[in-house]
């Protein structure tokens, strides 16, 4: 039997988190999988930008955040510049992360007092603000 998936077909609480705080519409998505095509880092993901995606369409909100993907990415905006849609996968991921780190850590993964003075000055500054936002949420 052959479904046609439409965008008003797709009604999910969790989708609608991630778009709004992602600030993307997922639901625009329809899988010409330029995104994945172009990811310089693809092969180090265990589910490729595209496939989350549509993952998240169907509901798969755990499959997703427990993927190695959403920490993968590294935010290049490769994939935005040749989506059709307009979709930034970046700030999806970044969204996803910080659901994983609200609901799953109790404690922030990098503590930013517990930062010594040495590693400040001779750790890369975009290094520790970068870690601070992915690691932390
Ligand atoms: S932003 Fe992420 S998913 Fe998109 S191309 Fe770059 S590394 Fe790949
Ligand atoms: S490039 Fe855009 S429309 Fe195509 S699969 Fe990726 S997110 Fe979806």
């Amino acid at each position: 039997m052959r479904l046609r998936l439409t965008a008003d077909m797709i009604k999910d609480e969790a989708l609608d988190r991630v778009e709004t705080l992602s600030g993307q519409k997922l639901r625009a998505c329809y899988q010409c999988g330029r995104c994945s095509a172009g990811c310089p880092v693809v092969d180090e993901m265990d589910i490729v930008p595209s496939e989350v995606i549509r993952l998240l369409q169907l509901g798969q909100m755990e499959e997703v955040l427990s993927s190695k993907t959403i920490w993968t990415c590294a935010s290049c905006l490769q994939c935005a510049s040749r989506c059709p849609k307009g979709v930034e996968f970046s700030n999806i991921c970044d969204a996803l992360r910080a659901i994983v780190l609200r609901t799953r850590l109790a404690t922030p993964k990098v503590d930013a007092d517990g930062l010594t003075r040495v590693m400040m000055s001779d750790a890369p500054q975009m290094g520790v603000v970068g870690a601070l936002r992915k690691l932390n949420g």
